[in-house]
């Protein structure tokens, strides 16, 4: 059996390399290939997926919302997304689409950081996919407040207003504001909540913004739980500063593990080896 990564570029993806350890452990037959797929060969890709020796596949960027439409049923959690990251051909050959960033940023914050999203107030920094993900999550498991802080809020705002018209977040109270190091309602935003995440990707190797943080590192109190979605470096430059000022923090390692290993478990029907995945991560990152 066959299972694809649908992105382009995706020839530096490290889910090839922990997935199929999960396959072998397991004894099960299947390759997780690399399928490196042009804008114009989305539809190509996605025909691959109905062939009967293949399993599924992930999602990655370009991709993430031009897939939507090549699928026969979407997830509610998804398609409030607007973007899937995985596809699971079921048994009478339906294609159906799901979102795991949303369960594995669950998952990296109940098991790795040891906490829950319940009850917290949340800031969320960017408003593309991934910050759609946390946000689901984050209604999803009732915080009492949650805050987009993004550069444009008022597409984050429209991010908020979709969701509760899908019925998510009742009881929970939420707004779209601008990320501004001179806005005085950002910084009150960032102080006072409890688990900050950054979703943008402002600090990733190789990005323009590499060594930047996007607000003053004094705003960061050390009772905030500091999540970072990067996890090539393994510390950037906020999830530095926040340990300097005595903050918790969480990179995107167990979130990208635990999104692959929720993938796994829809693909497979087997629970996911998630302890040799992360082992197997790690060790492709070199740490
Ligand atoms: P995306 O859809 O392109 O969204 C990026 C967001 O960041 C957008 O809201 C964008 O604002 C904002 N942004 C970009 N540069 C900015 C800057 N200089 N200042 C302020 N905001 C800025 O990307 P994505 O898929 O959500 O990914 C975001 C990050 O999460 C990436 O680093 C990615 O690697 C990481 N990620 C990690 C995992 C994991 O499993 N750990 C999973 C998914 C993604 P505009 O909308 O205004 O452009």
């Amino acid at each position: 059996m066959r299972v694809g990564l649908i992105g382009y570029p995706v020839k530096h993806s490290i889910s090839p390399i922990f997935q199929q350890a999960a396959f072998d452990a397991l004894g099960i037959d299947a390759r997780y290939e690399l399928w490196e797929t042009p804008p114009e060969q989305v539809a190509e890709a996605a025909a691959l997926l109905r062939q009967p020796d293949c399993l599924g596949a992930n999602v990655t960027i370009p991709h993430k919302q031009a897939m939507l439409r090549y699928v026969d049923v979407v997830d509610g959690t998804a398609e409030a997304i607007g973007a899937i990251n995985t596809i699971v051909r079921r048994a009478d050959g339906c294609l159906a689409g799901f979102n795991t960033d949303v369960e594995g940023f669950a998952r990296a914050i109940q098991e790795d950081a040891a906490t829950t999203l319940r009850s917290k107030r949340v800031v969320v920094l960017g408003s593309g996919g991934a910050a759609r993900a946390v946000v689901a999550s984050s209604l999803a498991d009732r915080v009492a407040e949650l805050v987009i802080c993004a550069r444009r809020p008022a597409s984050a705002q429209l991010v908020l207003d979709e969701f509760a018209r899908r019925g998510f977040g009742a009881g929970c109270r939420s707004r779209a504001i601008a990320l501004r190091r001179d806005s005085p309602e950002t910084e009150r935003a960032i102080r006072e909540c409890n688990i900050l995440v950054n979703a943008t990707p402002v600090g990733m190797a190789g990005h323009s913004d590499d060594e930047e943080m996007l607000f003053p590192a004094e705003w960061l109190s050390s009772n905030t739980l500091v999540c970072d979605l990067i996890y090539n470096p393994p510390l950037t430059p906020l999830l530095r500063a926040a340990r300097q000022r005595g903050a918790r923090v969480l990179n995107g390692l167990p979130m990208l593990v635990n999104q692959g290993a929720a993938a796994f478990e829809r693909w497979t029907g087997h629970s996911a080896p998630i302890e040799l995945m992360r082992r197997k991560a790690m060790e492709a990152l070199g740490g």
